[in-house]
């Protein structure tokens, strides 16, 4: 189904949008973007780009501005809460050349894709809420006015509503962790790496950003109650503080320079069973929101906007393409989630002897073996998209 002439509506104008948008421009679609929102912008934060999202962004041609803004990782670095005492090292740099690992301001990657995807013929149109969806002829509703379209892609994140036409309501969860995420401006020469703090029921991720200028905290609590979920909830810095303050010095001296920071309940949502029906099909959190702890979101979405353009251009129809798109796409997504949410349980144990026990076989299996726990995530960061053939399904 050649995809040169479509007209396409994307709902969303997130990472997942923004990506879908510009590869299917790059086909040859006519592409739409509605945004609720009034202007495409990003709350300052960071994001991890793995190098199985680094090989979508490569296909799109957008591998060259990301380097631009991006800080190279070198490590991902484990260790204990009270003194930071190393537990297990992932040395990124034993990674094969192409297979780059980067840390970026969200805002930043928004930027790329909505200037890439603007100069390529894209129309993204802001102040436009879709409030209606007809999956099976391809029509939106947006201001009171329906709009019809070849293929409507619902990249409407976690609340959306196009998940919610194909599939009912899917009840989400409370996880009993909450979140905070905070930037701050960097002192001193930070590594360029990913330093995670684990603590009894807590744990707190840093890492530089912006030529090392900054650093992004993602601070990670359990607890019993939570009222709303969502990204924007102001919280007192003091708040976060206070539950981190037990945590090694080089913590304490980080947080006391937090002026701004966000809250938000983690919730758990099932992946969603049916991501298309008729002309309409789901695409990043919406189709499949995830807990923040193994930093897939995003690189998700970016797989995704990959996979389903390939798809639909290579397919005898759209249904065709559609229904390979979820068979390649769902038991890896599905993979990932559940990954993400073991990595919250292992960060987090409470009992002092099963987390000494748990940390001196890590430190014990690093040492032996240094080359192995980074081998262990060839699956998620070796896995390239843009390689995968049809036959994979
Ligand atoms: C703390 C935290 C840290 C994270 N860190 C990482 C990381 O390091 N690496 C990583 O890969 N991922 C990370 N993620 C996840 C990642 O940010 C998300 O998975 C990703 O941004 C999802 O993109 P999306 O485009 O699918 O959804 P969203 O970014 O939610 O975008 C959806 C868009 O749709 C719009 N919209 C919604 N409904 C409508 C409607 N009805 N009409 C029109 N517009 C609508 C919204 O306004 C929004 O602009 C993190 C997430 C969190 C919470």
């Amino acid at each position: 189904m050649p995809l040169r002439g479509l007209q396409v509506a994307v709902v969303g104008a997130g990472i997942a949008g923004l990506a879908v948008a510009r590869a299917m421009n790059l086909r040859g679609a006519n592409v739409t973007v509605f945004e609720r929102a009034s202007a495409v912008s990003e709350v300052g934060a960071g994001l991890q780009i793995s190098p199985n999202g680094l090989a979508a962004l490569r296909a799109l041609n957008l591998s060259d501005d990301l380097a631009k803004v991006a800080t190279q990782a070198q490590a991902v670095q484990l260790c204990d809460y009270k003194k930071a005492r190393p537990v297990l090292r992932l040395d990124l740099t034993q990674l094969p050349e192409n297979q780059i690992y980067s840390f970026v301001l969200r805002a930043e990657l928004i930027s790329i894709l909505l200037r890439r995807a603007e100069a390529a013929g894209v129309v993204v149109q802001t102040d436009s809420p879709v409030d209606q969806i007809k999956p099976e002829t391809g029509e939106i509703c947006i201001n009171g006015q329906w709009h019809s379209f070849g293929l409507v892609i619902g990249a409407d994140g976690l609340h959306s509503m196009t998940r919610k036409a194909l599939n009912g309501t899917l009840a989400p969860f409370f996880t009993r962790q909450v979140a905070w995420r905070a930037l701050v401006s960097a002192t001193g020469n930070p590594a360029p790496q990913a330093t995670v703090y684990m603590g009894p029921g807590r744990h707190i991720v840093t890492y530089p950003l912006r030529d090392m200028t900054m650093m992004n905290i993602v601070a990670v609590e359990e607890r019993w109650d939570w009222a709303d979920e969502g990204w924007s909830h102001e919280d007192d810095p003091d708040n976060l503080r206070a539950a981190f303050a037990d945590f090694t010095p080089e913590i304490q001296e980080l947080l006391s320079r937090v002026g701004h920071v966000n809250l938000w309940g983690l919730f758990r949502h099932p992946v969603a069973n049916v991501w298309h029906g008729g002309r309409a099909v789901l695409l990043g959190d919406a189709a499949h929101p995830t807990l923040p702890f193994l930093a897939q979101g995003a690189n998700m979405a970016l797989e995704d906007a990959w996979v389903l353009t390939d798809c639909l251009d290579k397919a005898g129809d759209l249904n065709a393409g559609l229904v390979q798109y979820q068979a390649l796409r769902k038991p890896r997504v599905s993979r990932i989630v559940d990954a993400a949410t073991k990595n919250a349980r292992n960060y987090h144990l409470r009992w002092p002897p099963v987390r000494w026990a748990a940390h001196s076989a890590l430190r014990l299996g690093g040492r032996i073996a240094p080359a192995l726990p980074l081998r262990k995530f060839d699956w998620l960061y070796g896995h390239d998209v843009t390689r995968q053939k049809v036959a994979d399904v």
